[in-house]
């Protein structure tokens, strides 16, 4: 896709704290420059992914609600790059998790959490096995499908990095049996190395799931509270492998995303390579404009992607796909009171139970939500698709995590007020002797 008018760059594209900008209206900046610098130690630096003015600066409405500074750069049609753009130096692996920090690489199949925090680690032995996730499950999304057949050399090398740096013994690519051409290839290009072995899995949602593709490939359970790591493996996805990887070759931060642009409004669906910050518009606008006015657009896949509010919200780090449905795919059902049939409680791949949740949830008893476990809920919908009763289930999950959350930075707070007080009347008394 050729060069957008302008890009619009949230300082919020990733979990964790949001970044500052380094830039100011009217400045210049280039392609790969960097804009705007970790706002803490989880979080990502962000580049100007086209090259232009610096338009605007100012608060910007994302689609999950919260609020965050953004950059807007007014492209001068040249994508010139910054002259800055050198591949890195890495001989170690401190100076390579050093460059995957600078790279700006997050989780790209949708998670976007800070690569290189998943890749520090005290103990480099404490790896065990490295999981490279091609299993992307969820319909309509295939950016990932394109990244192991275009990019197979990316993946490759990026696969000899971690073997190199990580000391990694074990890798497995777990991809679903539906894509048989992704399974040649991954095979075709690591046959003459040991350390990889390719798993064809069954095409079943959500197959791509951390924890559900660490119990299918390694055979583990992640229990819970705990992370992968805590089991001895690293799960990454298969595209961020391969940006890592042409990041160490070229020096050429993360300024543009591969995005599935797909759904019965579509006119053309396809995957698009856009700079971050297109706006969604633009990327339609690629793909032939819409057969009929879409009813619903989604960031992400209809299982667990987010309902954009408006054609002029931007391509973000983590998008994988942009799904615009008509008014026939997309129409709400109405909600019927549950007739507990237990579909919930069988479809969830966690077994859990989201019907005691919602219950719960109406209660708001946090005892019961913690009993309930719901913080280990993966939020991949399976048991809103199959209640008959079109109960909002996923939706009141994610109520309930926030409600927990809510509850531990009270009790945080508490304990800070209590511990400050004590601390104030110890020194007190210290004055008082
Ligand atoms: S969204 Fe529903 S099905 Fe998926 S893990 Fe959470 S409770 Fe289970
Ligand atoms: S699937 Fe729906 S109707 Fe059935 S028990 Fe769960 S919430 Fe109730």
């Amino acid at each position: 896709m050729s060069p957008p008018v302008s890009v619009t760059i949230p300082m919020s594209m990733h979990i964790g704290a949001p970044c500052s900008a380094l830039v100011r209206v009217g400045d210049t900046v280039s392609v790969g420059d960097v804009i705007a610098q970790p706002g803490g130690y989880v979080s990502a630096p962000i580049h100007a992914s086209i090259s232009g003015k610096i338009k605007a600066i100012g608060d910007f409405l994302l689609s999950n609600g919260n609020t965050v500074p953004a950059v807007t750069i007014e492209s001068d049609g040249e994508m010139r790059l910054s002259e800055k753009i050198l591949p890195p130096d890495v001989n170690d692996y401190e100076s390579f998790i050093e460059a995957v920090k600078q790279s700006g690489a997050v989780g790209l199949g949708g998670a976007g959490f800070p690569t290189f925090v998943k890749l520090s680690v005290k103990d480099l032995d404490s790896i065990k096995t490295v999981v490279i996730n091609g299993a992307e499950c969820e319909p309509y999304i295939t950016s990932d499908t394109r990244t192991m057949l275009d990019r197979s050399d990316d993946i490759r090398f990026g696969i000899e990095l971690l073997e190199k740096y990580l000391g990694v013994k074990r890798i497995i690519i777990g991809i679903e049996n539906n894509k048989r051409e992704c399974v040649d290839e991954m095979k075709r290009i690591n046959s003459d190395d040991p350390t990889v072995s390719v798993v064809a899995l069954p095409a079943s949602y959500p197959q791509g799931g951390e924890k559900v593709l660490i119990h299918n490939t390694v055979g583990v359970i992640v229990p819970e509270g705990k992370l992968p790591i805590d089991v001895g493996v690293i799960v990454l996805n298969c595209t961020t492998l391969a940006f890592i990887a042409a990041y160490i070759r070229t020096g050429i931060p993360l300024v543009e995303k591969c995005v599935t642009v797909d759904g019965s409004a579509v006119k053309e669906p396809k995957n698009v390579i856009v700079p971050i910050g297109t706006s969604i518009g633009d990327v339609f606008d690629f793909a032939g404009g819409f057969i009929e006015e879409p009813n619903k657009i989604l960031y992400g896949g209809p299982m667990m992607g987010i309902s954009v509010p408006s054609l002029s919200d931007p391509v973000l780090k983590n998008t994988n796909a942009l799904i615009a449905f008509n008014k026939k795919d997309s129409v709400l059902q109405k909600t019927t009171p549950c007739i507990r049939c237990g579909s919930c409680v069988s479809h969830c791949p966690l077994h859990l139970d989201p019907r005691a949740i919602s219950k719960a949830v109406e209660a708001e008893s946090t005892e019961k939500l913690e009993k309930l476990k719901v913080n280990i809920c993966m939020e991949c919908g399976c048991c809103s698709y199959a209640c008959p009763a079109v109960q909002p289930l996923v939706q009141r999950n994610r109520l309930a995590k926030a409600m927990l959350r809510a509850k531990q930075a009270k009790q945080a707070e508490i304990k800070k007020k209590i511990q400050d007080e004590s601390d104030s009347t110890g020194k007190e008394s210290e004055s008082d002797d």
